[in-house]
């Protein structure tokens, strides 16, 4: 395995942490194309349960609880599971660059063992936080808002 990067995505400011990611509700709006919301929601069902947490993320829109896992697919993205429910229940927008990669089709199974090696023994894997935290939804695009 050579030196990779994936992107975290899917992480929303709440109310633990407010400033550190993305407002979900900034992402609900213009939806997605039908087909474009299924290869999203395929895409992100297919990808390798690596990682699991101690306790359940709560969804930012309706407040259900919502998934206690990490998915990626190895190549490009690290997601939690629960990002799958914003885009099934809320519509949610991911960005084009993710677009990009859901639209080629499902992840490939990958080795859960093999990454989290790579992300903390041999550090062939890094994953990047920044790229995700800069991402700003439909609030990034259009008119400014002012306070
Ligand atoms: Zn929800």
């Amino acid at each position: 395995m050579s030196q990779k990067t994936l992107r975290l995505i899917g992480y929303w400011a709440g109310p633990s942490e407010p400033e550190v990611w993305p407002d979900a509700r900034d992402f609900l709006s213009p939806a997605m194309p039908a087909e474009d919301r299924d290869a999203v929601v395929t895409y992100l069902h297919s990808g390798t349960v690596y990682l699991a947490f101690a306790g359940y993320s709560v969804c930012r829109v309706c407040g259900i609880l919502n998934g206690t896992t990490e998915l990626t697919d190895g190549e490009h993205f690290v997601w939690p599971s629960g990002l799958t429910h914003y885009v099934k229940a809320h519509d949610l927008r991911l960005p084009d660059e993710v677009l990009a990669v859901a639209r080629r089709g499902p992840a490939h199974p990958v080795d859960p063992f093999a990454i989290e090696r790579a992300m903390l023994e041999t550090r062939e894997l890094t994953v990047d936080e920044h790229w995700w935290r800069s991402r700003t939804g439909s609030r990034g695009s259009g008119p400014e808002r002012h306070p």
